[in-house]
Formats: structure tokens, sequence, C-alpha cells
């Protein structure tokens, strides 16, 4: 019976963490959309980045 609440504590703090985690990088990066560039993290507002979009012509 001790494990099982021992269990279950540890089950609802990892469960805070994670929730934690994810409040603080924010919602569009738990969704798999952010606002920013992946690649030089410059602010695109869910548009191509300039940079990245310049260097890829830049490339052709
Ligand atoms: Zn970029």
């Amino acid at each position: 019976m001790l494990l099982w609440v021992a269990a279950a504590a540890i089950g609802i703090l990892v469960t805070f963490i994670l929730i934690f985690k994810y409040t603080k990088t924010g919602k569009n990066d738990v969704i798999g959309y952010s606002s920013k560039c992946k690649k030089c993290g410059e602010e695109t507002n869910g548009l191509k980045c300039p940079k990245c979009e310049s260097v890829k012509k830049d490339w052709r």
C-alpha cells in the first residue's frame, strides 16, 4: 500500500514538472509550431524565416 502511495506521488510530481516545463517553453513549442525560426531563432510569427530563405536563395 505504501509503495502505491509513493508511486502515485512520484507520478503526480513528474506530471507537474512536465506541465511546468511545457508552460514555460510555451504552448507553441508543445504543438510543434514555433513563432521563432528553428535554425537561427529569428522571430517569424509562423512565416518563413527571411534570413534562412535568403540563404536558400543564395544557395541556388
Ligand atoms: Zn531562420
